[in-house]
């Protein structure tokens, strides 16, 4: 199940939808100098150039106090040139991450943190869903995926992807499960999964045993190692499931075509072709 030919599809669309707009912005923010989110925020400002999209990328050094960031964030939610921001998380110890994504308008919250735009998905009524998860069920559609009734199992639960990809299979009519590493029987739930997205963070975590024969496995992990980027679902679980999206080229590549889509919604809610609540 790869990500990245629909990706292109998507970023294209983005492109159009950006054109037929006039003009589209928004607005990155990065604090410090972790060099993971350096590469992703360059990566999402790159896209948004190549899909038409002007795009403010704002570095702040590691020092920088939360009074300083929430002052940027004003800037921002009052500039007319700007439809979507994004905070690239994680912060710097001295900042409250939570009161900052609560700073972020929710019409311009394209990453879709913020708890009113959370609270919406909850309610089953989605205005900004956050990115990684939208891909997710955009992948599973365009490969088919019947999700009404299907037992889907999802390993993490947190607000950046677990609970968010939760909310949304449940919308979808799955019977949902959400396993964490407090999880007693990690493998049991696992083998009950028509669908499995894992979001974990641990390498190798989910073995060929752990998954049922024709599961869709969709792999979100990410991690760092001397052979390259890997994911949380060994490769040779494709032997055995129906579908597994690889790593990388499978969720990565989705996120960003989402987080475009996402700044093209911003732009329609303010410009009022669609009617934010
Ligand atoms: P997180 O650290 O916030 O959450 C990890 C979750 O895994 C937690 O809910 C925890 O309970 C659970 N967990 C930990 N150990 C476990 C175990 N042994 N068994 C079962 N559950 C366990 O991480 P996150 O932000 O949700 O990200 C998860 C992974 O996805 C990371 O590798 C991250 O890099 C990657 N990620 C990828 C993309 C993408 O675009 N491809 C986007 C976001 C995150």
């Amino acid at each position: 199940m790869r990500g990245a030919p629909l990706a292109e599809k998507l970023r294209e669309q983005a492109r159009a939808d950006a054109a037929e707009l006039g003009s589209v912005g928004l607005a990155t923010v990065l604090v410090g100098d972790d060099p993971a989110s350096h590469v992703y925020v360059s990566k999402k400002h790159e896209a948004a150039v190549a899909a038409g999209i002007t795009s403010t990328d704002r570095r702040m050094s590691a020092g920088t106090s939360q009074e300083e960031l929430l002052a940027v964030l004003g800037e921002l939610n009052r500039d007319d040139n700007v439809d979507g921001i994004l905070v690239q998380l994680p912060l710097p110890d001295q900042i409250d991450a939570e009161a900052v994504l609560r700073a972020v308008e929710p019409v311009k919250d394209v990453d879709g943190f913020h708890p009113f735009n959370a609270g919406r998905l909850y309610a089953g009524q989605p205005t900004f869903v956050p990115a990684t998860a939208l891909g997710i069920m955009v992948m599973l559609e365009d490969y088919g995926v019947e999700l009404a009734g299907s037992r889907a199992v999802v390993v993490g639960r947190s607000t950046i992807v677990g609970k968010p990809v939760a909310h949304l299979l449940l919308g979808a009519n799955a019977t949902v499960t959400i396993c964490h590493s407090r999880t007693r029987d990690l493998a049991e739930e696992t083998r009950a999964a028509d669908v499995l997205v894992v979001a974990i963070g641990r390498a190798g975590l989910v073995m060929p045993d752990m998954v049922k024969e024709g599961a869709a496995v969709v792999d979100v992990g990410i991690t760092r190692t001397d052979a390259g980027l890997v994911g949380d679902v060994v490769p040779e679980v494709a032997e055995r499931a129906g579908f597994l999206t690889p790593v990388p080229g499978g969720v990565g590549p989705m996120t960003i075509a989402m987080l475009l889509s996402n700044t093209v919604r911003a732009a329609r809610y303010r410009r009022e072709l669609l009617a934010f609540p």
